[in-house]
């Protein structure tokens, strides 16, 4: 017998047994159950004893693990590389460097268990050209789709400079300040071959040089004019609404689904339940910055601001799980406490802990939920005869403890497409280049004082630390 990384295969007949298998719809987990792969695709699922006879190019004994869909991340910022400041995020490295570092990190996010992410929102062109490069074989790593620069316009998180400094073509937003130029975009990402478009529909609670985030960065008016066109245009359009009244925007306006939703009151609330549409809240970034920032030099003031959001998220989105509304899981990978490869499923235990989601349902987010997010609603998500076999035997119990998912080593086989990563080869490492990043000359100033000591009855001039 082979083992799992030894096939080359793709085309051949696979036969995994033995696992539990969770299929991805909420059913019961099978205990020792099988699927057998033919090519790219599922073709059968069931309980072991029952399973076609062979002959297989391939067995993979399961016993003792659990076999489910690969993991789906909703979102993922391929171009940001990442990112520890929004200069970093708009303004370095240039579109070049960019998309071959993309492209190289999109191996660590294959080989973590995820099978598919969506990008809402990319630096240039990246997005897309990382996702053709890897559906044509050139690169190793996930299904994805791509959106490209956000729909910005000055009250939104898309804008992130200063008036004087304007948008550079680097940034992650493109401004556009009319209705008229919304259309424009729209019809200019399509041709640029974008998946969706994603829209800055407000701005952060951690304001830069934009707006707080509680109010919409666009009028209703013209977030339908982005809607109608793009889905004349055959594409999706989700949007970055933590503003409630956004969140109600996106609803009347009939996005394919809400990135956030931390600030939303009942009201909105309602209105987002009555269209049926999913969220996507995103919790990952946060909760990551406000339980292990103070390991990597956060600001107080940003784990501050992070803390008041997931306060008012942990509510309203209990709510929201109470009375039926659809969750995506994504995690806002790109940034410096979300490096890809590493929390892709700490969406998951998020949901669990502060949602009071079972496993199962937090599962379901990153698999069948999330489907719609890499247009995969017919082909991807759950383990069914006919679905692409995009799969994981893990070795652990999810249903027990859902943090297994986020342990790589407990990953025996990740299947794409009937293929199995090879998972022997060493994680990729490598160094950072100078510019890619925002260079301090130094991260606080040196007065008198901080060489030696504060003096009697002389103030100490104030050092703000690491900024924002
Ligand atoms: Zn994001």
């Amino acid at each position: 017998m082979t083992t799992a990384t030894e096939q080359a295969g793709g085309t051949g007949r696979t036969l995994i047994r033995g696992g539990t298998i969770i299929d991805g719809t909420g059913r019961p987990a099978m205990r020792d159950g099988a699927v057998v792969v033919a090519g790219e695709r599922i073709a059968w699922v069931g309980p072991a004893r029952e399973a076609p006879e062979g002959p297989y190019d391939l067995v993979i004994e399961a016993g003792g693990k659990t076999v489910m869909p690969g993991l789906i991340d909703a979102h993922c910022h391929t171009s940001y590389g990442e990112v520890r400041t929004h200069e970093e995020e708009g303004m370095y490295p240039g579109a070049e460097y960019s998309a071959i570092r993309a492209a190289w990190n999109m191996q660590k996010v294959l080989r973590a268990g995820v099978t598919g992410i969506c990008d809402p929102g990319s630096r240039w062109g990246v997005a897309v050209a990382v996702r053709d490069a890897m559906a044509a074989g050139l690169v190793e790593g996930p299904r994805m789709t791509a959106a490209g620069q956000m729909l910005s316009t000055h009250a939104s998180i898309g804008d992130l400079f200063p008036l004087w400094v304007g948008s550079p073509p680097s940034n992650v937003g493109v401004l556009c300040n009319t209705r008229d130029e919304m259309v424009r975009e729209v019809r200019r990402q399509v041709k640029q071959g974008v998946d969706l478009i994603k829209v800055a529909g407000s701005g952060d609670p951690n304001p830069v040089w934009t707006p707080s985030g509680d109010v919409p960065s666009l009028s209703l008016d013209e977030l339908k004019a982005i809607v109608e066109e793009t889905h004349r245009l055959g594409k999706k359009v989700t949007i970055h609404a933590r503003a409630g009244l956004a969140v109600r925007y996106a609803a009347e306006a009939g996005v394919d689904w809400v990135i956030h939703g931390d600030l939303m009151n009942e009201t909105d609330l309602g209105a987002l339940l009555k269209t049926g549409i999913p969220i996507c809240p995103t919790l990952t970034l946060l909760v990551n910055t406000v339980e292990w920032g103070h390991l990597v030099g956060a600001s107080q003031g940003l784990m501050d601001s992070y803390k008041r959001l997931i306060d008012s998220s942990v509510k309203i989105l209990s709510l929201a799980r109470q009375a039926g509304l659809r969750f995506m899981a994504g995690t806002d990978a790109g940034f410096a406490v979300t490096p890809f490869g590493h929390w892709h499923a700490r969406e998951l235990e998020i949901f669990v802990k502060y949602l009071d989601f079972t496993p199962m349902e937090a599962i379901m987010a990153a698999t069948r939920n999330n489907a719609v997010a890499v247009n995969l609603e017919q082909d991807g998500g759950v383990l069914e005869p006919g679905r692409y076999a995009d799969l994981l035997v893990v070795d652990g119990d999810p249903l027990g403890d859902i943090r297994v998912l986020q342990d790589r080593a407990r990953l025996a086989v990740v299947m794409k497409g009937g293929r199995c990563v090879d998972l022997r080869h060493p994680w990729p490492q490598a160094r950072e280049m100078r510019y890619e990043r925002t260079h301090f000359m130094t991260r606080r100033t040196l007065y008198y004082d901080t060489v030696y000591g504060p003096r009697e009855g002389v103030k100490t001039e104030r050092d703000g630390g690491d900024g924002v």
